[in-house]
């Protein structure tokens, strides 16, 4: 179980995953992990059995991959994110829009690959937080 805080580097761009500490790998810049919101998306192990990575947007801009069973947590000022997940042709996502703000600074989605007949979509679902796996401190 892979648990990771993800964040763009402010300066260059740089999508950084904060499971260690120091600045941005590509530009040396400092990483703030502080945000007044958080996203979180969960990957369950797919039902198919699919490991492919799976491409993450927040309102258009590309926030790096999910792996299977990753959490990964996205801190993000209030606002309301557009979230889009792809994989290879796979380009259909239900787009939710969630929305951080100080009565409910997080939100936790699922992401759920459901099998079509000419491509496969993404669903993505809103779950409690306490449906997330059980993660290390
Ligand atoms: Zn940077």
């Amino acid at each position: 179980m892979a648990k990771q805080i993800r964040v763009k580097c402010p300066a260059c761009g740089e999508i950084v995953d904060l499971t260690r500490t120091g600045p941005c790998p590509k530009c040396g810049k400092k990483v703030e992990a502080r945000a007044a919101g958080t996203l979180v998306l969960y990957r369950p192990r797919d039902a198919s059995g699919s490991v492919s990575s799976y491409g993450v947007y927040l309102n258009g801009t590309p926030y790096g991959k999910i792996e299977s069973r990753d959490v990964l947590s996205f801190p993000l000022p209030f606002g309301s994110y557009k979230v889009h997940v792809v994989c290879g042709m796979n380009r259909k996502c239900n787009d939710p829009v969630v929305t951080l703000s100080e009565a409910e600074p997080v939100v936790c989605l699922e992401v759920r690959i459901k099998m079509g007949f000419i491509q496969n979509s993404f669903i993505l679902e809103r779950i409690d937080r306490a449906d997330l796996p059980e993660q290390k401190a």
